[in-house]
C-alpha cells in the first residue's frame, strides 16, 4: 500500500466548506476553507499549465508572510513540487548561495526582497501578479498526491553555528510537527492561529500554520512581526487569537511596548516561545502578568521537539524547563559514550519518529554525520532529564569546552552574568589556553553608561557557578552578532577571536 499526501484542507473544503480557513491581515483577504481549496487548485493551474512546473522541481520563495505564500505551498505540495522559503533579510549573496544551492525554477518574490536575481534558466514572478494569476485561473483538474514521504519543503536553518543547511521536509515531517504541536498546544477545530513569525522559518511555515489547518481551525497572516501591531492584535476581541507562537525576542520585544497590555490578551491559550533558551525569571514574569507562557523545544530538523504543559503550576514549578517529550517522536539522552545517560546528567538529545528529516539537501557528509549508526537523530543539543521526564536545556555540544578536564556549558555562565543589573547580553565562548586547555571567554555589552569592571563580573560569577566555569576574560561589544530571528552566532566571536581582533580584559 502506499500512503499518500494528507490533504486536509481538502477535506474541510467537503466537511465544513463555509468555515474560516485563513485572513490575510495586510490586505484582509479572507478564505473559507471551500474557497483556500479552490484557490489551491487554481494555483495549480498557473504552476503546471503557466510554468510547466512538474513533481520534483523547485518553487523558491523570497517574500514576506502572506496567504499568497501559503496557497503557493499548498499547491507546490499536491503536485509534488517543492517549495523553498528563503530568509529575505539575507544579503544577496547569501540569497544567491541558496538559490544556487537549491537550483529553483520558478522564484516568487515580493519587493521586500532587497534583490532583482539573474533571470536566465529561472522564470520570476511578483506575489502580487502571482495572487492575480490565481484569482484569473480555473481550479485544475484533481489529480492523484504525492508519496507522505517524497520532498515537500526545502527549510533552511536559521544559520547559529555557521554556514545555514537545507532541511529537506516530507509531509510525513509535516503531519507529524502539525500533531506534536497540535496535542501539547490543544489545539482544536476552535483554534485561531496568529502567525507573524516568517514563513522562512520552521514556526512560522510548519507549526503555525499545520496545526490548525489540520484540525479545521483558522490562521491569520501577517507579513510580518511588529511589536506594537502584534500587541493590538492579540488584545483585539473580534480577532480572538487563541495560539500565537513567537522567538523569545520577540516576546521581549512585546513587554518593552508602551501600550502591553496582557490582561487584554483574554482570548489567548497561551504565549508560545521556542527556538532559544527561555530563562526561568523571564517565564515568571508573564506568570505574575497573568499569560501562560509555554516554552518548546524544536529546530527545523524535527519541528515541536518538547513542550511545557499549558499549566500554571507545571509551569511554576518547571520554569527553565522546555517540558516534555512530545508524544509522534522517541527521545534519548546520550553521553559521548553513545550510551543513555543516568536520570539528571547531562546528555545529547538523540530523537527519532516520523517527525525527523530525512537529511539536508546537497549535504551527504552533514546528513550522514547527523544520524548514529542506529539511525537516531543526534539534536546536537545537551540537555537534562529531571524524574518527572521534564527536560531543561543546557547549550549546543558544539558550544562545550573542556577546562581543566571538566565539562563547561557556556550557557551556565551566561545565566549568571544576565543575573548582573549591568549587563545587557553575553555570550560565553571556550578560547585556548595555555594552562587549563580550554577557559572562558564573556563578550559583554554593557547597559548604557555601566562600564566594565572584570573583576566585579568575575567574583559575581563565582558566588553562583564552579570557578572552572567562570570566564576569565572579558571582552566589551556594543551588541552580539545574532541570526535573523535573534539567535547569538558563536562561530562569529569565534573567527573573531582567533583573528584576535578584540581587546579584552
Ligand atoms: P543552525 O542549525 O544553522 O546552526 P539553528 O540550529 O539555530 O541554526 P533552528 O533549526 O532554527 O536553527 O533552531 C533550532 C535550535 O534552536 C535547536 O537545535 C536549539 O539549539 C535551539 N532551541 C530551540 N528551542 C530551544 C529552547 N526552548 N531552549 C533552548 N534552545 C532552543
Ligand atoms: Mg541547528
Amino acid at each position: 500500500p502506499h500512503w499518500t499526501t494528507p490533504d486536509p484542507v481538502a477535506l474541510y473544503a467537503r466537511s465544513q466548506p463555509d468555515r474560516l480557513a485563513c485572513v490575510d491581515l495586510a490586505t484582509d483577504r479572507r478564505w473559507t476553507y471551500a474557497a483556500l481549496d479552490a484557490a489551491i487548485q487554481s494555483a495549480i493551474t498557473v504552476l503546471a499549465d503557466g510554468y510547466g512546473l512538474t513533481a520534483g522541481q523547485r518553487i523558491a520563495a523570497i517574500a514576506r508572510n502572506s496567504a499568497d505564500l501559503l496557497i503557493l505551498q499548498q499547491a507546490a505540495m499536491r503536485i509534488g513540487a517543492i517549495f523553498v522559503p528563503v530568509n529575505w533579510r539575507l544579503s544577496s549573496a547569501e540569497q544567491l548561495a541558496v538559490l544556487d544551492d537549491c537550483e529553483p525554477a520558478l522564484l516568487v518574490r515580493d519587493e521586500a526582497a532587497p534583490w532583482q536575481p539573474p533571470r536566465q534558466g529561472r522564470a520570476t514572478v511578483e506575489v502580487g501578479a502571482f495572487a492575480a494569476d490565481i484569482v484569473a485561473a480555473p481550479p485544475a483538474p484533481r489529480r492523484a498526491l504525492p508519496s507522505v514521504d517524497a520532498t515537500s519543503i526545502i527549510l533552511y536553518t536559521s544559520g547559529t553555528s555557521g554556514r545555514s543547511k537545507g532541511v529537506i521536509l516530507t509531509e510525513r515531517n509535516a503531519l507529524a510537527t502539525a500533531i506534536n504541536f497540535g496535542v501539547l498546544g490543544r489545539v482544536g477545530n476552535r483554534s485561531v492561529f496568529l502567525c507573524d513569525t516568517p514563513m522562512f522559518h520552521v514556526i512560522g511555515l510548519i507549526t503555525s500554520l499545520r496545526p490548525p489547518l489540520l484540525q479545521g481551525a483558522t490562521v491569520l497572516i501577517s507579513p510580518g512581526f511588529d511589536a506594537g501591531v502584534t500587541n493590538r492584535r492579540l488584545a483585539d476581541p473580534e480577532l480572538g487569537v487563541t495560539h500565537y507562537f513567537c522567538v523569545p525576542q520577540m516576546a521581549k520585544m512585546l513587554r518593552e511596548q508602551a501600550d502591553f497590555a496582557p490582561s487584554r490578551w483574554t482570548s489567548l491559550t497561551a504565549l508560545f516561545t521556542g527556538g532559544a533558551p527561555n530563562p526561568a525569571a523571564n517565564i515568571r514574569w508573564w506568570l505574575d502578568q497573568g499569560i501562560l507562557m509555554v516554552d518548546g523545544y524544536g529546530m527545523t530538523e524535527a519541528g515541536t521537539v518538547l513542550g511545557m504543559p499549558i499549566d500554571p503550576q507545571v509551569i511554576a514549578a518547571k520554569a527553565g524547563s522546555a517540558g516534555l517529550a512530545a508524544p509522534m517522536l522517541s527521545m534519548r539522552l546520550v553521553g559521548a559514550d553513545e550510551r543513555d545517560v543516568a536520570p539528571g546528567e547531562p546528555g545529547e538529545l538523540w530523537i527519532a519518529g516520523p517527525n525527523v528529516t530525512p537529511g539536508y539537501w546537497n549535504r551527504a557528509n552533514e546528513t550522514a554525520n547527523a544520524f548514529s549508526a542506529d539511525g537516531w537523530f543526534r539534536t546536537g543539543d545537551i540537555g537534562r532529564m529531571d524524574e518527572d521526564g521534564f527536560v531543561t536545556l543546557i547549550d549546543r555540544r558544539k558550544d562545550m569546552f573542556i577546562s581543566g578536564g571538566e565539562n563547561v556549558y557556556p550557557a551556565e555562565a551566561e545565566a549568571a552574568l544576565l543575573d548582573h543589573p549591568d549587563i545587557a547580553e553575553v555570550a560565553v565562548i571556550g578560547v585556548a589556553d595555555a594552562q587549563w586547555g580550554e577557559v572562558g571567554r564573556a563578550y559583554v555589552v554593557m547597559k548604557p553608561g555601566r562600564r566594565l569592571d572584570a573583576m566585579a563580573l568575575a567574583s559575581h560569577c563565582a558566588a553562583r557557578i564552579a570557578r572552572y566555569k567562570v570566564p576569565k576574560t572579558f571582552c566589551p561589544l556594543d551588541a552580539l552578532p545574532r541570526t535573523a530571528s535573534g539567535k547569538i552566532q558563536k562561530h562569529v566571536l569565534r573567527a573573531r577571536e582567533e583573528a584576535g581582533s578584540d581587546a579584552f580584559i
